[in-house]
């Protein structure tokens, strides 16, 4: 094609007054937005190639970098936004599917920045985290109807369950979708902190098998890596049917990102793409997922949690419902906002419903049929900080994922462009130049902080509720007040108004 009728979507900025021209940003640049020039012995920039992910300005020595939206105004009109029409030239272009990475972003309700939460006066005060103990340990898994109890003695057989130290878990990311560098840093963590990280689709690589214990290992319609072996190194399995940046659709892992360590992992052969078909080609009604759940805990002896995973949905109660009477231990919400290596950005930002409304009418379902009990309810796809947690907990959540929040914890600048395997921060790539660039340790350090952080967050919040149990929270929706909501989101959410 002659003629590309793309503008660059950032333009770079170089203070010539501080540039000392050592070439930092040519090195730290895997698109290529900075370059040499050999004759002039100057760098200079390609605003084309550049996704905005803020490494060489981070890096540069000097300071001397900035980088904004390339100032190209098009004539105002509501419907033909630039957005629109960029995506327009691009498909004109390449006739091709829009891909993205991470998750949703346009500008619909938050609905957890519409409810506040309630603080104790005068009477039932407050407790202070500081000086008194507060609780956060949570147990994952399906409880029994009652408990029997003879000379303080426990009859009852307890279904395996997780133990958290803290509400938060990592969310599920493929070796293949990050590095292995991104994964020795969560699976660390999470033994640091006293929580889980799952594997995501991609298999467990051997040197993570060390952290079986705080290890969810997935099982989704790909089936990569899938072995006796590999189900029994984990502390539950998750099967995953959905996933909120792209309900109703499969995976794609490009052929460029297998590489060796990839390929042994998954199971698949070096260099060819990993495809993850739409449905599990087992499963066609909840009877077949029934039998997958049992194969499960049939090949782990009934010993771990099985958790089922979907996307928030117009009808996800209705299918919570089913999935908790096919015999799941925990059932994962994943809400539209949940983040990805690559999705068709036309489905993650049309497709699913918010997380806060699928979580409210999960909980409401499972409690009105009975059967809140028989399994534990985990959301993600949005959790931003720890007042989002205690909101979700408030809701009915026993506990949550966190994946973006911990990615931007190991550095991520969310560009959204993890689906080209070209991440700066080593993150979302193969590339043995890039993903060196993130130090597992100093990763897992990082990542462990900010469990750590919200965790005393959430005792602040607990302790001026007058709460010391996170136990006593769950599903405690009065603790809630919706501000600038309708009636029928209210009722929805199943929250009275503030001032109510
Ligand atoms: S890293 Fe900074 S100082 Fe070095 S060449 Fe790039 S802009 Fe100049
Ligand atoms: S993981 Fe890397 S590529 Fe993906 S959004 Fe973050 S910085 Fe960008």
């Amino acid at each position: 094609m002659s003629l590309n009728y793309m503008t660059p979507a950032f333009i770079i900025e170089r203070d010539k007054d501080r540039c000392i021209d050592c070439q930092v940003c040519v090195r730290q640049c895997a698109n290529e937005a900075h370059k040499w020039d050999e004759e002039e012995q100057k760098v200079y920039s390609e605003d084309a190639n550049c996704v905005n992910c803020h490494r060489c300005v981070v890096m540069c020595p000097t300071r001397a970098l900035s980088v904004r939206r390339f100032p190209l105004e098009f004539r105002y009109n509501a419907n033909w936004t630039p957005e629109t029409i960029r995506a327009i030239y691009l498909q004109a272009e390449t006739g091709g599917v829009l891909l993205t990475g991470m998750g949703n972003d346009r500008p619909y309700p938050i609905y957890w920045d519409h409810m506040l939460l309630n603080a104790s006066q005068v009477t039932n005060p407050s407790i202070d985290p500081l000086r008194e103990p507060m609780e956060l340990k949570t147990y994952l898994g399906r409880k029994p109807d009652f408990l029997k109890i003879k000379n303080g003695k426990l009859l009852e057989d307890i279904p395996p369950q997780l133990e958290l130290d803290v509400p938060i878990m990592f969310s599920a990311m493929s070796f293949g979708s990050i590095s292995l560098n991104a994964h020795k840093s969560l699976a660390a963590a999470a033994q640091q902190v006293g929580t889980y990280w799952n594997t995501g689709e991609g298999g467990l690589h051997r040197d993570l098998v060390q952290y079986g214990d705080h290890t969810i290992v997935q099982v989704a319609s790909g089936r990569f890596g899938i072995n006796p072996d590999y189900l029994k190194a984990g502390a539950a399995i998750e099967i995953k049917i959905g996933q909120g940046a792209k309900p109703g659709i499969g995976g794609h892992l490009p052929g460029e990102k297998v590489g060796e360590e990839v390929s042994k992992t998954r199971m698949i052969p070096l260099g060819t793409d990993a495809l993850s078909p739409a449905p599990h080609h087992d499963i066609y009604s909840i009877e077949d997922l029934r039998q997958l759940i049992y194969s499960l805990k049939e090949a782990t002896e009934y010993q771990k949690p099985v958790f089922v995973k979907i996307a928030a949905v117009h009808n996800v109660a209705a299918i919570a419902s089913g999935i908790v009477r096919a015999g799941a231990d925990v059932v994962v919400i994943d809400g539209y906002r949940g983040g990805t290596g690559a999705a068709p950005l036309r489905t993650r930002d049309s497709v699913g419903i918010p997380i806060e409304f699928a979580l409210a009418a999960v909980d409401t379902r499972l409690r009105e049929e009975g059967i809140r009990n028989k399994a534990s309810l985990v959301i993600g796809g949005s959790i931003r900080n720890s007042t989002d947690i205690v909101k979700a907990i408030a809701l009915g959540a026993d506990a949550v994922y966190i994946g973006t929040g911990a990615l931007i914890a190991l550095g991520c600048h969310l560009c959204q462009k993890c689906y080209t395997g070209k991440c700066n921060w080593g993150i979302a790539t193969q590339d043995p130049q890039l993903y060196k660039r993130l130090n597992p340790e100093i990763g897992a350090e990082r990542a462990a902080n900010l469990l750590k952080a919200w965790a005393h967050e959430i005792e602040e919040l607990l302790g001026g509720m007058g709460i010391n149990a996170l136990e006593s929270l769950r599903g405690n929706r009065l603790m809630l007040r919706g501000i600038g909501l309708t009636d029928r989101e209210l009722n929805i959410l199943g929250i009275k108004a503030a001032g109510e």
